[in-house]
């Protein structure tokens, strides 16, 4: 391309990027009538709550669309990134790796943390509103569905939620001390969640000691007599949630061996074919390790594990058993279901079959649950979401939802990384067409400190919460992990405020 050529495009682009700047000068960038954000400065004041990836990656397409954005993120407890830190296993630290961007997010110029904020009883969404040209909700899943089942609030019984957040050093889950003494757990449920509470429960000492678990999970573990974990499933095969990935490292899960029943996969060899792609690898995985008779290596390694793992299919929950002196589990009953339907949307039906399991650990992992945090907000308690089209919540303008309260707690971080930058595009179009009321300046953090100054709370800024990465990683350093997490608030509290 010749040096004229590329001299005319470039004059070209600019005469045409200065002739829409010009125009949006005039009529204020949305238009006539609409706020005048570039002529007269004024700076659109967004808040986030809640810190996890919904938080973040809101943020993330907010500060990077319009340079006239500045965002606020309010989170409840003084450290950031939600279940990256307090859900995502401890083995696998290559996902912690988001954090790095959304470092960089809370680093930005436009964008500011505010930990140890309890939206919700701290400041109410009213206040936020308020202060805020446009606000939202973002604080994820932090209740878990229960089983509804007698026995359910036995000792020996927990939730995913709670055991996860155990191990992951989650302050409220601190005092868990599950009791691990006996030789079988269940697991019910057969999600991605239920497969890292399996194999944090059967991984070798060696492999945890190098994470970021909890020095307590890690002390509990080594004591651990667990031997035997069965993940229970209501449906089939081929109705599992759990991914291939995260199978394949229960299959190689050194000194464990798997110990399906063949009779549970009938009829799946011949349904296989028929798969979409991942269902069908999956499957075939499954397939291979609970029929084929394994290579001679793999039968060694198999006869001298010590421990065992199994999915148990077609059960559901119908009691916790008790023992003796009606104090803890000592089994559970299982009704037997028959599939009615097939493929993904198989539904589980009763046969009237029921089947006792001993096991001293009951882990239910059928999945987390949002919670309404301040009763203005719509809450739709069936769904247990905040009701919206689009990340833009219903009745309630300039209030906008993202991550796990907008779709459910289902979702990889990468998923909720796009319905995150939807509401965040909802958002901004909202502004654009003026539907969000930007034609006057809001005060934004400035008067919420004040509020919160009053009400005695001490918000955690990102520079506190890099002081406590410092301190964990520290004690980490130690004892040869990646961090040791500070386990209290008022811990972190102290570390964040020196
Ligand atoms: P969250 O991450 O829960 O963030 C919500 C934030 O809001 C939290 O920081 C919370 O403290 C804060 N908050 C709550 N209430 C308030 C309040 N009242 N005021 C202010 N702040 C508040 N995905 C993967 O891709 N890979 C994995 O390996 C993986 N592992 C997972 C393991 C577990 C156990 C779980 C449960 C999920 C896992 N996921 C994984 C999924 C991933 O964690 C979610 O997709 C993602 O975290 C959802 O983001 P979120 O921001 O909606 O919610
Ligand atoms: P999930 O994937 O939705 O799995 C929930 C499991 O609970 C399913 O097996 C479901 O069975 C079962 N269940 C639900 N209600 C039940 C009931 N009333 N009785 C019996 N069983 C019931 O949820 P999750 O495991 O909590 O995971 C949440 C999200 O986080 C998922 O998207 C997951 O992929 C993600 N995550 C990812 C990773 C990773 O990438 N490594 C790790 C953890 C979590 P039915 O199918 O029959 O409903």
């Amino acid at each position: 391309m010749s040096g004229h050529k590329l001299l005319f495009d470039g004059l070209k682009l600019w005469t045409s990027a200065r002739s829409t700047w010009l125009s949006r000068l005039h009529d204020g960038v949305n238009g006539p009538g609409k706020a005048c954000f570039s002529s007269c400065n004024l700076k659109l004041k967004v808040c986030i709550v809640g810190s996890g990836p919904a938080g973040f990656y809101t943020a993330q397409h907010l500060i990077k669309a319009r340079q006239d954005v500045e965002v606020d993120i309010y989170e409840r407890l003084p450290v950031p990134f939600g279940l990256v830190r307090f859900g995502v296993a401890p083995d696998h630290p290559e996902v912690k790796n988001v954090i790095n961007t959304f470092t960089q997010t809370a680093k930005h110029s436009r964008c500011s943390f505010y930990g140890n904020v309890n939206v919700g009883k701290d400041v109410s969404i009213e206040e936020l509103q308020q202060a805020y040209h446009a606000v939202v909700l973002s604080y994820g899943a932090e209740g878990n569905r229960t089983m509804g089942v007698p026995g359910e609030d036995l000792a020996g019984v927990y939730s995913a939620k709670d055991f996860v957040g155990w191990y992951n050093g989650l302050p409220s889950c601190r005092e868990l001390s599950p009791d691990l003494s006996c030789e079988t757990a269940v697991i019910l449920g057969q999600g991605n969640v239920a497969l890292d509470v399996a194999r944090i429960l059967l991984s070798p000492i060696d492999i945890l000691k190098k994470t970021d678990i909890t020095q307590a999970a890690l002390e509990a573990l080594v004591e651990s007599q667990v031997r035997r974990v069965l993940i229970v499933g209501r449906r089939g095969p081929i109705q599992v949630a759990c991914t291939i990935k995260e199978l394949r490292e229960m299959v190689n899960l050194p000194d464990t061996r798997p110990e399906m029943v063949a009779a549970e996969f009938q009829g799946v060899t011949e349904a296989v074919k028929d798969l979409p792609r991942p269902r069908k690898r999956l499957t075939e995985l499954m397939l291979k390790t609970a029929l084929e008779i394994p290579g001679e290596k793999e039968q060694e390694r198999r006869s001298k594990a010590s421990r065992s793992w199994a999915f148990r299919f077609f059960r559901s929950p119908i009691e916790i058993l008790a023992n003796p002196d009606n104090n803890r589990t000592a089994g559970i009953r299982l009704a037997v279901n028959r599939l009615e339907g097939s493929g993904e949307g198989a539904r589980a039906v009763l046969t009237g079959e029921v089947e006792d399991v001993t096991c001293g650990l009951v882990i239910s992992s059928i999945g987390y649950k949002s919670l309404p945090i301040d009763p203005s907000v719509p809450f739709d308690s069936h769904k247990a979401i905040v009701p919206n089209s689009m990340g833009r919540v219903q009745q309630a303008g300039g209030l906008y939802c993202s991550g796990w309260l907008k779709t459910g707690p289902t979702g990889v971080i990468a998923t909720t990384m796009n319905n995150s930058f939807d509401t965040a595009r909802s958002l901004l179009e909202d502004m654009d067409s003026g539907t969000v009321d930007v034609s006057a300046a809001r005060p934004g953090s400035q008067s919420i400190s004040g509020l919160l100054e009053k009400r005695g709370v001490r918000p955690v800024i990102f520079s506190d919460w890099e002081k406590i990465d410092r301190v964990e990683i520290n004690r980490g350093e130690a004892t040869g992990k990646p961090r040791e997490k500070l386990l209290t608030v008022e811990e972190m509290l102290q570390v964040a405020q020196k």
